[in-house]
């Protein structure tokens, strides 16, 4: 019988972890976490992550705002902008909402944000951190991933964990987050020579693609812990009979469209010992962790952290 790994219930978790956190700030620095997220543009999914990410703040005590520059501003004027949150003493975390329309210099804006207020953790200041093994801010999304396996007791020390995707936000943190855990970690990527034997060696393989169940059976070792970071919407009937059973077929045809990870669904249940579903596997776990680096980051600023 496989394990499936609730991501639902790690969140609550960590946000409950959060509440007394936040309650310390407002005894010993005297007001709540500040975070402050920057949304330009109108791209719907952009604004409905950014309404999850200050409902949970909201629900958790921590001050929230979020700044809607004219869609036309400039990568200058952005630049601006986020001096003047770097500068403002009651914001701990900033948080730019990508993508940024394309005429904006996305990584020059990443730059910018001072790196003990960069709760995304994507400044290369914290990657240099974490790839240092030192403290600092860590990207929220692989950082979930670890909390999944850790609260699901989940071993990595010395066991082969092979990461697929390379990206800044997902992939390479993620292998650097797992080699941390002492995992002997491959990572993959769209030029690797046969990625379904390496794959096959993981005994923890974590999926980053952005490809709707591209991995299936033949890339699973029986037994492996599979976690899949992927998120992608189905729309195409026939892609739609290769990947859901009967079932979530039902629902595809109501809705006309599904999610689904980068993993196949049926082969995962079929020979991991443990993955996580998609949705309520990784997914629910990024916000919670942007809160709690955004507690962590107040901590810092006001020298308030739990041993202090
Ligand atoms: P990117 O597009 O930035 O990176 C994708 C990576 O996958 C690249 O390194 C690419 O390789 C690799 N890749 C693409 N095609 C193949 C292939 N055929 N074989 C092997 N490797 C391949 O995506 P992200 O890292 O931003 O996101 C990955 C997935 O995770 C997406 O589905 C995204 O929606 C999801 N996601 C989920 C989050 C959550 O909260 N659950 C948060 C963030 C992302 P190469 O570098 O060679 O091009």
């Amino acid at each position: 019988m496989s394990q499936i790994l609730d991501g639902n219930r790690v969140r609550d978790l960590i946000k409950a972890e959060c509440g007394p956190r936040v309650q310390r700030l407002h005894e010993r620095a005297g007001r709540p976490p500040g975070l402050a997220v920057v949304l330009v543009g109108s791209n719907p999914a952009s604004q409905v992550y950014v309404r999850n990410k200050t409902k949970t703040a909201s629900d958790l005590g921590i001050y929230s705002e979020t700044i809607t520059p004219d869609p036309a501003i400039t990568t200058e004027g952005l630049l601006k902008l986020i001096r003047v949150l770097n500068g403002r003493p009651e914001i701990d975390g900033i948080l730019v909402q990508l993508p940024l329309p394309g005429h904006i210099d996305e990584q020059a804006v990443l730059l910018e944000v001072a790196p003990e207020k960069d709760v995304d953790g994507f400044h290369p200041l914290n990657m240099g951190l974490l790839a240092t093994g030192r403290p600092g801010l860590r990207p929220c999304t692989p950082a979930g991933v670890i909390q999944i396996l850790k609260r699901h007791d989940i071993p990595m020390a010395g066991r082969n964990a092979v990461v697929v995707g390379r990206s800044t936000i997902v992939g390479k943190p993620m292998a650097l987050l797992l080699l941390a855990e002492n995992a002997t970690v491959t990572i993959c990527h769209s030029k690797t020579k046969d990625l379904a034997a390496v794959c096959r060696t993981a005994d923890i393989l974590v999926a980053a693609i952005g490809r709707a169940a591209m991995i299936t059976a033949d890339y699973i070792r029986p037994g492996a812990v599979v976690i899949d970071v992927g998120m992608n919407q189905v729309t195409d009937r026939a892609e739609a009979e290769r990947i859901f059973d009967a079932a979530k077929l039902e629902a595809f045809e109501k809705r006309g469209s599904l999610l689904v990870g980068d993993v196949h669904p049926g082969d995962m249940a079929r020979l991991a010992s443990a993955w996580t579903p998609v949705p309520g596997g990784v997914g629910p776990l990024t916000i919670a962790m942007l809160m709690q680096n955004t507690v962590e980051a107040a901590e810092r600023r006001t020298g308030c952290a739990p041993d202090a």
